[in-house]
């Protein structure tokens, strides 16, 4: 060890053992050493037993997994790099050629395009089903069916499911099939809306529960990460060993943002809460609206199971414009807006907004309605505030 660039590179300092910060330490690694050939020979990070590379976890990343596990009450999480990436990784662990899975209408629009465009690419038929009638999964589960795909509430036009009736719907499937020695499905939801904090999906019966911790466990509109979470060993294993071979490793830096950001999670999640259904409220008494969609307002789609099945409600509403106002004024009026900003994503400290064409994305059931639509995502603002930004520009139209 003489030259200079060795020694920097072999150094001996150790943090001291008792130097004990309040966060984690952030464990950065794509090597990790090992002390010996046996070791390298006999390390196993299947079950997080031992540390072997980078992409196969770190002191970090388990800590963050653990964490969402127990968030979720479910027992073994896997990390991905988004949460679309988690959508991903659930439909490439479970399915294959000649399979078909089942997706919610009003489901998140990437989770359908990757049926419509890769799925289909690779042999696995998809169909969208009306998760408002429950009756309509029942008729469209088939031999086929491994996977069914639940999200509540709907993303954008936030209606409740009955969560309980659909997985009761694939339990009962699944017990015929096994009589007649055919495989069943899976039941799988994207839980982004609920957190692990507005329902227990576990409780409800439902086998994987996906969340996109871009949104409310980072809170920082800084860090894109998604999960997996099961009570399942099995399932868990299918997951793991995909995640493995696809490469969906997480930074250590962005674990550290999600484990920052869960810290105040359940104080972020009830205060944008209490903000949003203030602000739907409101809303819908405006003149301009024809109706304001938040599973809270006992006339939007789903308000009774999401009363029965939920503890809290997230930062999300949406505003159906009146349909004399035309498409060019709702554009206009969200370009007026000072406070809520133009841009994808929610569950940050900025409101946001975004304006949808809601025919254009339905198949199974019928928009019923003839104005346009904004989604608002409320942010960490004051609400006071938040709503003269909603007056000034209604009043502009
Ligand atoms: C944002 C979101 C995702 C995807 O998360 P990314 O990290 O942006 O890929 C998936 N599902 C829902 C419901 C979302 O809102």
């Amino acid at each position: 060890m003489s030259h200079s660039s060795t020694q920097l590179i072999h150094h001996p300092y150790k943090p001291p053992a008792g130097f004990e910060s309040v966060s984690p330490p952030v464990h950065k690694a794509s090597t990790i050493i090992f002390p010996s050939v046996a070791a390298l020979r006999s390390r196993d990070w299947k079950h997080k037993t031992g540390y072997t590379y980078g992409l196969h976890g770190t002191p970090t990343t388990f800590t963050l997994e653990e964490r969402i596990a127990s968030l979720e009450g479910g027992k073994f999480c896997t990390l991905a790099p988004s949460g679309l990436a988690a959508v991903t990784l659930v439909d490439m662990a479970l399915l294959k050629a000649g399979d078909e899975v089942l997706i919610p209408d009003n489901a998140y629009g990437p989770n359908k395009a990757f049926a419509q465009a890769e799925l289909a690419a690779w042999g696995i038929s998809h169909q969208l089903y009306d998760a408002m009638n429950p009756a309509d999964l029942a008729a469209k589960l088939n031999i086929k069916t491994r996977l069914v795909w639940l999200e509540a509430p709907g993303s954008i036009t936030l209606e409740f499911p009955d969560l309980p009736a659909l997985v009761d719907i694939v339990k009962a499937h699944n017990q015929s099939a096994s009589q007649s020695h055919a495989q069943g499905a899976v039941t799988a939801i994207d839980n982004t809306w609920g957190a692990g904090l507005a329902f227990n999906a576990f409780a409800l019966g439902i086998d994987i529960s996906m969340q996109a911790l871009t949104k409310y466990p980072s809170g920082g509109a800084d860090v894109l990460m998604g999960s997996v979470v099961t009570h399942s060993e099995a399932l868990h294993q299918l997951l793991h060993f995909c995640h493995m071979r696809v490469g969906f490793g997480v930074s250590g830096n962005d674990a550290e943002g999600v484990l920052r950001g869960l810290n105040s999670i359940g104080l972020r999640y009830a205060a944008q809460d209490a903000t949003t259904r203030q602000l739907a409220a409101w809303l819908q008494g405006q003149p301009q609206i024809e109706a304001v969609l938040h599973p809270a307002l006992p006339d939007s789609p789903g308000h009774a199971q999401w009363k029965r099945d939920c503890s809290g409600a997230a930062c999300l509403f949406s505003a159906v414009f009146k349909p004399d106002i035309s498409s060019q004024q709702i554009d206009q009026f969200c370009d007026s807006l000072k406070l809520f900003r133009l841009g994808y994503s929610w569950a940050g400290p900025v409101s946001l907004c975004v304006p949808y064409d809601m025919p254009a994305l339905r198949v199974a059931r019928p928009w019923p309605h003839k104005g346009g639509l904004v989604r608002f995502a409320v942010g960490l603002e004051s609400v006071a505030d938040l709503q003269a930004d909603l007056a000034q520009g209604l009043a502009r139209l």
